[in-house]
């Protein structure tokens, strides 16, 4: 079946929802709020939707209350540069974008606190704010041309359209690891290029010119694809497939022909790729770490101590198993017993950072559509 069609955080509301495990998306959408400032002030200052309608696209907006969270800075951010400038504050349409398996429903069932908060907070002056979604990849068209101001993505332009072809030799691994064949890593790094090239172009036709896009997404801090904050992550997953192997819960074969549709990219083919496409101009490009354990505060240490190890390593796995289920369930069988699974990731995660301390390194960029 399509990625499209599988694709999807874990619905409803149980504890091992995305509603309830998406505190580390969160932290990172609080993380760009600066750029969105300064991103929305640039807009604003080109004169280009001040009398008008706002229109707003989150694409891979998930479905947990971060979706409105984010929907809400921009509206908070608008409505102060109108002030600023004595302006009257502009109608909104905020279009939330996911594939077709999101939770929808959830984020519909948020829509009524979201409006009359709105209402409370801002009165009777402003709106209305209209809010739909759009289900379908962000890798096709979405929206009519030169039809938005501002698109926003967190947390979501790291997965690619498709696990790249001819890795069938990423036996025992699920995303490029440090073991893996050379040939895994340039395929990887070819997909995302035909991915997020495509991406840019699909978004230079729906964007006005002077319109603005802000994306932050996972990536490495080198340019070497071995690096920790490439592979650590999802090598501890891998080892507890393999474990789960050993004992006769998952095939081998089943496991050699799993691999992530994900990739982090490193700074320079970023900047690369947004170049060599040539619609956009990057107007701000910031890196920034977040803990595996979105509760962990401290960004100090190099490993933890072993109970610290445990906690963080129960935490990640946690809004791992969030994101990570509905995949895993469609290539291995509903029969994978997923707790015992996330069971012995927790504990490889734990033993992994007792040694040595692994972030997420995320890319933040702000383009501007040209001419
Ligand atoms: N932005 C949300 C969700 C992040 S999780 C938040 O910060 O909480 C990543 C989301 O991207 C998931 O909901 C996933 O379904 C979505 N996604 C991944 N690939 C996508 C694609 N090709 N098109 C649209 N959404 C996609």
């Amino acid at each position: 079946m399509a990625l499209v069609n599988i694709l999807h955080m874990t619905t409803g509301h149980e504890d091992s929802s995305y509603a309830k495990n998406s505190l580390l998306q969160e932290t990172v959408i609080q993380k760009a709020i600066p750029c969105l400032n300064h991103t929305i002030k640039g807009i604003a200052s080109r004169d280009i939707f001040l009398d008008g309608c706002f229109k707003i696209a989150d694409l891979g907006c998930g479905s947990s209350r971060n979706t409105l969270l984010v929907a809400s800075n921009i509206i908070d951010i608008v409505i102060e540069v109108c002030k600023e400038n004595n302006h009257k504050p502009p109608q909104f349409q905020v279009c939330l974008n996911d594939l077709f398996g999101n939770d929808f429903n959830n984020l519909f069932k948020l829509l009524p606190e979201f409006y009359a908060k709105l209402k409370r907070e801002k009165g009777e002056n402003v709106g209305p704010c209209i809010v739909s979604a759009v289900p379908g990849s962000f890798y096709g068209r979405l929206f009519p041309d030169k039809s938005l101001h501002l698109v926003h993505s967190s947390f979501s332009v790291h997965w690619l359209s498709q696990v790249p072809e001819g890795i069938e030799n990423n036996t025992l691994n699920i995303y490029p690891a440090k073991t893996s064949p050379p040939n895994v890593f340039q395929a990887y790094a070819k997909q995302f290029r035909i991915d997020f090239t495509n991406f840019l172009k699909l978004r230079s036709k729906e964007i006005v010119r002077g319109g603005c896009m802000i994306l932050t997404f996972l990536g490495r801090s080198i340019a070497d694809p071995t690096c920790d904050d490439n592979c650590s992550l999802w090598e501890q997953l891998a080892q507890s497939l393999q474990d789960m192997v050993k004992e006769g819960l998952v095939r081998e074969s089943n496991l050699n022909s799993f691999n992530l549709p994900l990739y982090y990219p490193c700074v320079d083919e970023v900047r690369d790729a947004i170049k060599n496409e040539g619609s956009f101009s990057l107007d701000n490009l910031t890196v920034f770490q977040v803990n595996w354990d979105p509760q962990d505060t401290d960004y100090t240490n190099t490993n933890d101590s072993i109970d610290l190890g445990q906690k963080h390593g129960r935490n990640t796995a946690k809004h791992i198993r969030a994101v990570t289920e509905p995949l895993l369930t469609s290539h291995f069988g509903n029969s994978i017993n997923v707790v015992a699974l996330f069971k012995k990731f927790e504990k490889h995660l734990a033993e992994h950072l007792a040694n040595k301390k692994t972030r997420y390194f995320n890319i933040l960029i702000s383009l501007t559509k040209n001419e």
